[in-house]
C-alpha cells in the first residue's frame, strides 16, 4: 500500500506552464492509443502507440519501473473491461464489444502529468456506453468544484453522488492524488467523501482527479500479476483521469491536446 502521508506543493506559474506542456504530450499518447483502438490489435501494441509519442517529444512515462511487487514494466496501464486501473500491456486481442482503460504519464522538465480515458472497441452495449457516460462525466463533475475555498471533500462527494444516482459504484480503494515532481503528492482526493470535509484548495495546487467506476459492486481484487486491480464480480469498470490546477480563476485541466479538446474516441 502507498503512503499517502505525501507533501502538498504549490506550483508557481511557470511551473505550471510547464505541467501544461507534460499534459499535452500525455493527452497526444492517449490520443494516439484511441487512434489504434480497434477489434484485433493487442495491448502491447496499444501502448507501443503511446510510448512512440513520448519517444517523438523525448519525454518518459512515470509508470515505467514504479515500484511494487516487482519494478512496473511499460509506460502505460491498460485495462480491459473487468480490469478497473493498472492492467499490463501484453498478448491480450482486443475484440469487438470491449473497453480499454487507458492510464499515461509523462515526465517533462521533472514534472509529472497523469491522465486516463476509456476507449471502446468497435460497437459497444448500451449499458457499456452508460457506464462510459455516467465515468467521464463524473469526472468534469469533480473538476468544476476544484476551485479555491472548496475543500477535497466537496469534489470527492460531488463524484460519488452523480455516479451512485446513475446506479454505479466508485471504488474505495484507489484515489486521486496531488502530483507535481513526484506522481503521488499530497494530498489524496478520494472518489466518495463529505462535502466540507478535507484538505482546502489553494491556488498552485495540482491534482489528477481520477474516477473508478464500476457497474456491479465497489469490491476490487487483484490479479496474481500483482498489479491489475478488477472488479470482484468481474462485472466492467471504467476509468477517467485529469491533471487539473487549481488557480485563481478556478480549475484549468492541464491534460488536454494542443486545441484544447480531449483525447479519446468521438463516441
Ligand atoms: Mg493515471
Ligand atoms: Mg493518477
Amino acid at each position: 500500500m502507498m503512503s499517502w502521508e505525501r507533501q502538498i506543493t504549490i506550483k508557481s506559474k511557470r511551473e505550471l506552464e510547464i505541467m501544461r506542456t507534460a499534459g499535452k504530450i500525455n493527452a497526444e499518447a492517449l490520443q494516439a492509443v484511441a487512434d489504434l483502438t480497434q477489434p484485433g490489435v493487442t495491448t502491447a501494441e496499444l501502448n507501443a502507440a503511446a510510448d512512440a509519442v513520448l519517444k517523438k517529444y523525448g519525454v518518459y512515462s512515470p509508470f515505467f519501473n514504479y515500484p511494487g511487487a516487482y519494478p512496473y514494466p511499460a509506460s502505460t496501464t491498460i485495462s480491459v473491461n473487468e480490469e478497473l486501473v493498472h492492467g499490463i500491456p501484453g498478448k491480450r486481442v482486443l475484440k469487438e464489444g470491449d473497453i480499454v482503460s487507458v492510464d499515461c504519464g509523462t515526465v517533462y522538465e521533472g514534472f509529472v502529468a497523469d491522465s486516463a480515458i476509456t476507449v471502446p472497441v468497435g460497437e459497444v452495449s448500451e449499458l457499456t456506453r452508460k457506464l462510459l457516460t455516467v465515468t467521464e462525466e463524473s469526472l468534469y463533475v469533480g473538476i468544476k468544484l476544484m476551485a479555491p475555498g472548496n475543500r477535497v471533500g466537496d469534489v470527492s462527494s460531488a463524484i460519488q453522488n452523480f455516479v451512485e444516482d446513475k446506479g454505479f459504484f466508485v471504488t474505495r480503494e484507489y484515489t486521486g492524488h496531488g502530483v507535481g515532481r513526484d506522481m503521488h503528492e499530497g494530498p489524496q482526493v478520494p472518489n466518495y467523501g463529505v462535502p466540507g470535509r478535507g484538505i482546502l484548495l489553494r491556488p498552485g495546487m495540482t491534482i489528477a482527479l481520477e474516477p473508478m467506476v464500476l457497474i456491479g459492486t465497489p469490491a476490487t481484487r487483484v490479479l496474481k500479476d500483482q498489479w491489475t486491480v478488477i472488479s470482484a464480480d468481474r462485472s466492467l469498470t471504467a476509468h477517467y483521469e485529469h491533471t487539473v490546477a487549481i488557480t485563481e480563476d478556478g480549475p484549468v485541466i492541464l491534460t488536454m491536446l494542443e486545441d484544447g479538446s480531449k483525447p479519446g474516441r468521438k463516441m
